[in-house]
């Protein structure tokens, strides 16, 4: 039974047990990003081994890419990302505090989502005068007025003999802030050497970076992270169909492949769109250890905005020639964007269970899917004993050349049992003295 499972619960279970540690954490670490230990890599692996198996590899239609994290200065003004990618922010005078505008607004169902800064002010301003807007810490209501702040991250790549506020427009290079970007810029590059035909769909998983603002929930907001995405290029007149058909497909994954239960993810609709978008729907989880439901995946209609914008700004021509119905055009993309390093947060908020062993005492058992576990299985003998120790040896080397194995020799067997419940191990192995009469 799951007593109360907080935030702060899992960050420090998460470090206790190898899976993710704060970064730079000797320097008293750096707000917003995480490290991943040895039992993260391969639960974060497992995740994405699950997504490119149903994304790629069990499809016809779909293939793959590994775009770089720079890309050309030009790339982001087309997108739209220098003008628009921003949060609009507010600190508390009293206690210093930061907070979103749009989370500050949304408490009072006021949706900013796209929201000029001059409404949101002329919002908060409204909230003012009621006495209602208050620091969400400290409840003080002497609060600052919203401020925008661009999320892309900049860099001097290239011009290292410039400080970074003598850059041109031009010079300045920015960390990707999400990894689709760099599929359109290739969808010439893998339409001309991949044998694809409309509709069809190209897939990447990379780091993306972003300012965000705030970054006080653990791995959930983090200003480095990865993503998983696909974006499927189509005839706009298909778009509604494969949009519903893609909305299963990824509701399914979660309940197949990463064992999460239906009643703990839910749809949620997007009121306001972007100006290119059409429809956009977020699949959430309901996470424990945030107090409720929240975004893990975006599975957006975006138009044919993106190619149409990098095709303008480039000069190059990015139209489809459908051969079968005689007809060239930019075609529309559907997309599906989940973070990677937030799945793994869902998984263990889903899997952490804390066992009531009485008398005051409990123990941790991650209830993982055994697909997604790190560790397969773990190898124990019995007893100190050189005999039992070679045999569980040999067993374990063996295992090892096919799955994740881990050997423990260190004597406490309910201890080497409980070491492994804890990382989500299926399989422990004891290697007992009947065990030695046993030809592996
Ligand atoms: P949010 O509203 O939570 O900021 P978003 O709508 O801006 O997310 P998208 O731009 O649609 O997110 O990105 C797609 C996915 O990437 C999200 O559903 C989320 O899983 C992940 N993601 C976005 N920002 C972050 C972040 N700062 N840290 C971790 N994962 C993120």
């Amino acid at each position: 039974m799951n007593k109360k499972l907080t935030l702060d619960t899992i960050t420090s279970f998460a470090k206790r047990r190898g899976f993710v540690y704060p970064s730079s954490e000797i320097y008293g670490g750096l707000a917003g990003i995480y490290d991943y230990g040895h039992y993260g890599i391969l639960l974060k692996n497992n995740i994405q081994a699950a997504w490119w198996k149903s994304m790629v590899f069990e499809r016809d239609d779909i293939v793959a890419l590994d775009s770089a994290i720079f890309t050309h200065p030009l790339t982001w003004k087309a997108s739209g990302h220098v003008d628009s990618f921003n949060e609009a922010l507010i600190d508390c005078k009293s206690c210093k505090q930061r907070m979103r505008a749009d989370h500050l607004l949304e408490k009072f169902g006021i949706n900013a989502d796209f929201m000029p800064l001059d409404q949101i002010n002329l919002e908060l301003n409204k909230l003012r005068e009621t006495g209602e807007l208050k620091c969400q810490f400290c409840g003080n209501k002497d609060l600052t007025e919203a401020r925008q702040i661009n999320q892309l991250i900049r860099t001097n790549l290239g011009t290292p003999t410039k400080e970074l506020k003598d850059l041109t427009p031009e010079e300045i290079v920015y960390a990707r802030g999400e990894t689709c970007q760099g599929i359109y810029l290739n969808f010439k590059n893998i339409t001309d050497t991949m044998r694809v035909k409309l509709p069809f769909g190209i897939c990447q998983v990379g780091k993306a970076f972003r300012n965000e603002v705030i970054a006080r929930q653990f791995i959930f907001r983090t200003r480095e992270f990865e993503q998983m995405e696909m974006q499927y290029f189509l005839d706009p007149e298909i778009m509604n169909e494969k949009y519903e058909e893609w909305k299963q497909v990824r509701w399914n994954w979660y309940i197949n492949e990463l064992g999460i239960p239906e009643e703990k993810i839910s749809w949620k609709k997007h009121d306001k769109l972007a100006h290119y978008a059409s429809a956009a729907f977020d699949i959430q989880y309901d996470y424990s250890c945030l107090g409720g439901f929240s975004e893990v995946e975006g599975i957006h209609q975006r138009g044919n905005w993106d190619l149409s914008q990098h095709s303008k700004v480039s000069g190059v021509n990015l139209e489809y020639f459908d051969q079968k119905n005689n007809k060239k055009f930019i075609p529309h993309i559907m997309e599906t964007s989940v973070g990677l390093t937030r799945l793994v947060l869902m998984v263990l908020d889903n899997a952490y269970t804390e066992e009531d062993l009485g008398e005051g005492k409990s123990r941790v058992v991650l209830k993982i899917k055994p697909s997604l576990a790190p560790i397969k299985v773990a190898v124990f003998p019995l007893q100190r004993d050189d005999k039992l120790r070679e045999s569980a040896y040999n067993l374990y080397r063996g295992l090892k050349t096919k799955f994740t194995a881990e050997f423990d020799d260190s004597g406490n067997i309910g201890k080497m049992y409980r070491r492994q419940d804890e990382i989500g191990t299926p399989f422990c192995v004891t290697v007992d003295y009947q065990s030695l009469e046993t030809t592996w």
